[in-house]
């Protein structure tokens, strides 16, 4: 769907939300967070759509991660919840692509989440006002079976709530990005897997599978 304008620019950092749909925390055995559980995934992670996901030879787990991206339209600092819609340019999709051995392993997240290629993104957003929210539906298929699904009005945090609390420690710059967590039905991919994440009204954004 390149009809849509492309993304400003290469955010200078990607934001995520783990945990934030109560199905997907109680499938992997999580409680459901008290408050957004923040990570970073690195920009050299960013690949577009169509380009490949490599899988990393050190990981026997690597897993797909369908999520709504959110693109920041201003710079965003200590932001008040019913002001925060206004910080949102539009949306986008997001693959939070995650070694799930090598995040458990090391307790916390920068090595399973921040290979290079383990952050495909649509090469486009919707503007904000052009979009339902509460209609969103996210869907991921691995070689065209359907895995995941979940609205995204079923956030443990909304976007209101994600935006007040990480710009009360971290000024989010235009261009940045936030990848909102991920609905239940994770779950593994193998190289030569086509991974496809359908958002409706946003487009899809679909990567192969390679060795590394
Ligand atoms: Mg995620």
């Amino acid at each position: 769907m390149p009809t849509h304008p492309a993304l400003p620019s290469r955010p200078s950092k990607i934001v995520c939300v783990g945990r934030n749909y109560a199905e997907h925390a109680k499938e992997l055995g999580n409680e459901v967070p008290q408050e957004p559980l923040i990570f970073l995934k690195p920009p050299s992670a960013l690949i577009s759509d169509g380009d490949p996901i490599v899988y990393p030879t050190i990981s026997q787990r690597v897993d797909f991660e369908g999520e709504l991206g959110v693109v920041i339209g201003r710079r965003a600092r200590q932001v008040e919840k019913p002001a925060a819609h206004d910080f949102i340019l539009g949306y986008t999709i997001v693959n939070d692509v995650t070694a799930r051995d090598l995040q458990r392993k090391d307790g916390q997240w920068t090595r399973g989440k921040g290979f290079d290629t383990f952050c495909p993104v649509a090469p486009w957003y919707v503007p904000r006002d052009e979009v339902d929210f509460s209609s969103l539906e996210i869907r991921t298929l691995l070689n065209n079976e359907l895995k995941q699904h979940g609205f995204a009005r079923e956030m443990i945090f909304p976007l209101d709530a994600i935006i007040a609390f990480v710009t009360q420690f971290m000024t989010l710059e235009p261009g940045d990005l936030i990848a909102t967590g991920t609905p239940p039905g994770v779950g593994p991919m193998q190289p030569g897997d086509t991974v496809r994440i359908e958002i409706a009204g946003l487009g899809t954004l679909q990567n192969p599978v390679i060795q590394g």
